[in-house]
């Protein structure tokens, strides 16, 4: 995962750097191209050329559906307190103990080139390489997200994106599926994303949070559901819509730049990483369920434990290597950290990797910067592949079989079975109907806003000048589902909305 850290592309001449084609041939001179004559046609026989093209054109792999557009860097996690009592895992083992990380920042809806500074959720993904093997928390700057059922999100997603005749973003898209009823479990996030946190200033400047409910455990078999919060060392900064907008225009690398130049500049942030822990009888008592990812826990009733600190003291050295490549997944975790029965969590198991498999391909955690190289890879039985590039573990067997000498850690740790009981029959079930309980948060953020002045006029005026381009109709559907949060804040969002969507052009 090294690299070299130069940085500049010197006049000197260095001698272990004979050009070569990509297998390995020294080219004797890389802009004279084979032609009959002086000015005649080209000749197949110019491998070096055709080699040289052939790969430009595969340089791109598939950009990831949504979470495109990123930026990352390298750094290392630290314990800070001791919470074995709640967790087994190796990385938490004492308080001082250090392991490598690798932070993945993204935007959700845009494509791989778009801007940084857009309203939209960022993704807050971890790589740990510990020695009981990689695991991945891949989180977002959220503590919630617009949907709890896993069948809605291609939906959901292709409503963040392009018309299909237009091509352009589209309010009415946005708006129709967000306040379709059985959708509204989504008003929650609708208005963090409204909210002034909807446009971080830097990804120095943001929380990271699990959203999801996990199970943790302790050596001794103790579990509990538990959540993870990330919460910014350097302080809450953002941009208000027009600040975004602009930069969007001028600079839209903007973020970026910010991390990059911040790290070079020796100003390494850092992140506390805190805990939220419920029992599974606390969990029953809840007026939500423990698995709807539309909910936080509250504070008050679950106080943040400290962990650890997060820091970033690395700029990668090569932004395809070791971003675009990085292959995060919620199901790469290590002992004593378990998925609960979260939907979309259990969803997302499958479809991360399933995504790095097709960017990638099937052997993409061979690719260094997934590598589990603080463990050790070994499974006779994963073999083969395109672009097995890590010696296919030789001539071992390629089978497990009983009376194969391999250790296995099962009777060191039991896994789930000591957890929650499953029972009932295979069923469709619809999660998604909006009840009261799915406003109450919403309402409970609106009033936080109110602690701060401006904050509640700034989402009323975020979500007007978005909703304008929609038309009537559907805007009107958005003035109802806010009135639902708060009467004062529809009748904000309807007023300033109403005189802006006189002047916007209509496709
Ligand atoms: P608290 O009063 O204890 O917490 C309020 C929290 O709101 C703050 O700690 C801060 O989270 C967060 N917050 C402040 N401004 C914004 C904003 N513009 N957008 C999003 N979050 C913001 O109350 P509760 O725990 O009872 O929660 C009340 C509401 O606060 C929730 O309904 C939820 O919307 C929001 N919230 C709660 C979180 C939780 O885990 N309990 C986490 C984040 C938001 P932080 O300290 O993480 O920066």
């Amino acid at each position: 995962m090294a690299g070299n850290n130069d940085k500049t592309n010197s006049a000197e001449v260095r001698e272990d750097r004979v050009v070569t084609n990509s297998v390995g041939n020294p080219i004797n001179e890389p802009f004279a191209t084979q032609r009959v004559g002086q000015h005649g046609p080209l000749l197949l026989q110019d491998y070096n050329l055709l080699d040289l093209l052939a790969h430009f054109n595969r340089e791109r792999v598939p950009e990831r559906n949504p979470h495109a557009h990123g930026s990352g860097a390298f750094g290392y996690f630290e314990v800070t307190d001791d919470i074995t009592d709640v967790c087994g895992s190796a990385m938490f083992g004492e308080v001082g103990k250090r392991t490598r990380a690798l932070v993945r920042f993204s935007t959700v809806g845009g494509e791989k080139g778009s801007a940084d500074t857009v309203r939209d959720p960022r993704g807050f993904a971890v790589k740990f390489y510990t020695e009981e093997g990689n695991l991945d928390w891949v989180y977002n700057n959220t503590p919630v997200f617009f949907i709890r059922d896993p069948s809605k999100f291609p939906h959901f997603i292709h409503t963040q994106k392009r018309n299909p005749r237009t091509n352009l973003k589209d309010a009415n898209m946005f708006w129709d599926f967000l306040t379709t009823p059985e959708n509204q479990v989504a008003i929650h996030q609708v208005m963090i994303l409204f909210s002034d946190r909807g446009i971080p200033a830097s990804y120095r400047h943001m929380n990271g949070y699990s959203g999801h409910t996990y199970k943790w455990s302790n050596k001794q078999g103790d579990w509990r559901y538990v959540q993870v919060h990330i919460k910014t060392d350097q302080g809450i900064k953002n941009l208000t819509a027009e600040e975004g907008a602009k930069l969007a225009g001028e600079d839209p690398d903007f973020c970026q730049q910010d991390l990059v130049q911040a790290l070079e500049r020796g100003e390494y942030p850092s992140w506390t990483v805190y805990i939220q822990t419920m029992t599974e009888e606390q969990a029953q008592k809840l007026p939500f369920s423990v698995f709807d990812l539309t909910k936080v826990w509250p504070h008050k009733d679950f106080p943040l434990r400290r962990v650890g600190r997060l820091v970033l003291n690395e700029v990668p050295t090569n932004f395809f290597a070791q971003i675009e490549q990085a292959a995060f997944s919620p199901a790469t975790t290590v002992p004593y950290q378990e998925p609960s029965a979260d939907p979309v969590l259990q969803a997302r198991l499958f479809s991360y990797a399933d995504a790095h498999r097709y960017r990638i391909g099937p052997n993409y955690h061979q690719v260094p910067v997934n590598c589990p190289y603080a463990s050790k890879f070994f499974n006779p039985a994963i073999r083969d592949g395109p672009m097995n590039v890590d010696g296919n573990l030789g001539s071992e067997p390629n089978y497990l079989a009983t009376n194969n000498n391999y250790r296995f850690l099962g009777a060191d740790r039991p896994i789930q079975q000591h957890q929650e009981t499953w029972q009932g029959p295979a069923q469709p079930v619809h999660w998604a109907t909006t009840g009261d309980i799915d406003f109450a948060q919403a309402t409970a953020l609106y009033h936080v806003l109110g602690r701060t002045p401006g904050q509640q006029r700034n989402l009323a005026h975020n979500v007007a000048i978005h909703v304008a381009s929609a038309d009537p109709p559907i805007q009107e559907r958005v003035f109802q589902m806010f009135s639902r949060v708060d009467k004062g804040l529809g009748e904000a969002i309807r007023s300033e909305a109403t005189a802006l969507s006189q002047k916007k052009p209509k496709l």
